[in-house]
């Protein structure tokens, strides 16, 4: 158990960014409306996030460290209708084996909790606690117990990177949450969670550019499309300002990608890219997420038409512009 749980922590658990992806998808599931992650030392000393969802209730708190102990699918069949972010319960458990956890959470605004500390895999400590109705987790001294790991992460700089993109596009994929990150007590992000998705572009890349942003708005029968793009004139060096989020989730897709570069296709000098947010929304039958760990690419089931959906309805936004 403890070895498949090392196992499944070298999938799940690459670099301090996947503490934070599987700590901030917890909280997303648990519904919270604030979300506050704090790391330190690029992750690698701390990761913890704060949220104000709906808690574990005290009797499961030691069972969410069980592998496959996810309380998100109730059948198989659920797997073709995933609605949450996370359903392999896969995360707590890898990430407790390879740092030292403590958690603290309450179900209630009763203050009635429990705090538990779990290192590298075995329980420490399972007490009654006080606390605010919520989950408050905290990951320390990641990979201290698999050294031949740690001495693979890159420099604290190039970490901070990693996360900080991560919590951006979170931010970008609910912004009806209010996010927070602090590294070593800076503020890297702060967004309102008014649910304007341009309100938290602003927060991440400036009001200048988010006030030059393009709407995009698209309905299909089996697709409902809204977000932002730049502007033709508006071009970046990589693809890192294109954030695709599909069903709430943050994803990364080849096929999407295409037809955003086809949509842009003679409007933007060679090497050049635009920046976009698409919220792109779809019944989840017609998505396949299981594909890895991650989560992070998709299965769509129609792809040749997803794709030409996307880029008409960016061609029409571009175009609104250019007439
Ligand atoms: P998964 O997200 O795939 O279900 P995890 O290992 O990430 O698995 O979490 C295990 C379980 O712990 C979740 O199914 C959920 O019931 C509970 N849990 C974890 N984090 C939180 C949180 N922040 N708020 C409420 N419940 C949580
Ligand atoms: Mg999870």
């Amino acid at each position: 158990e403890q070895l498949a749980n090392q196992i499944a922590a070298g999938e799940v658990v690459e670099r301090p960014s996947s503490v934070v992806k599987e700590l901030v998808e917890n909280a997303v599931d648990a519904g919270s409306t604030t979300i506050d992650i704090a790391i330190e030392e690029g992750g690698l000393s701390l990761v913890r996030v704060t949220d104000n969802g709906s808690g574990i209730e005290p009797d499961d708190i030691e069972k969410a460290f069980f592998r496959h102990a996810t309380s998100k699918l109730a059948s198989s069949k659920d797997l073709f209708r995933i609605a949450s972010l996370g359903f392999r319960g896969e995360a707590l458990p890898s990430i407790a084996a390879v740092a030292k956890v403590e958690l603290i959470s309450s179900p209630e605004a009763t203050g009635l909790g429990k705090r538990l500390v779990i290192e590298g895999g075995s329980v420490k400590k399972l007490e009654d606690a006080n606390a605010p109705q919520g989950t408050d987790i905290a990951v320390r001294d990641l990979f201290f117990n698999t050294p031949a790991r740690l001495k693979y992460m890159k420099s604290i700089q190039t970490e901070i990177g990693h996360i900080a993109d991560y919590a951006n596009r979170l931010a970008l994929a609910h912004p009806g949450i209010a996010f927070t990150l602090k590294h070593n007590g800076n503020t890297l992000l702060r967004t309102t969670g008014t649910g304007d998705i341009l309100q938290a572009f602003a927060a991440i890349y400036g009001t200048t550019t988010a006030k030059s942003m393009l709407i995009v708005e698209g309905e299909h029968p089996d697709y409902d499309l809204r977000g932002y793009i730049s502007r033709p004139e508006l071009t970046r060096a990589n693809r890192n300002g294109i954030t695709i989020v599909v069903n709430g989730r943050y994803i990364k897709s080849y096929i999407i990608n295409q037809a955003i570069l086809q949509a842009y296709h003679t409007l933007l000098p060679i090497n050049r890219f635009p920046m976009v947010v698409l919220d792109l929304k779809m019944h989840p039958s017609l998505l396949d997420v299981n594909v890895h760990p991650s989560k992070m690419e998709v299965r769509f089931s129609k792809e040749p038409e997803l794709r030409q959906f996307i880029e008409e309805t960016l061609g029409k936004a571009l175009g609104r512009e250019r007439h």
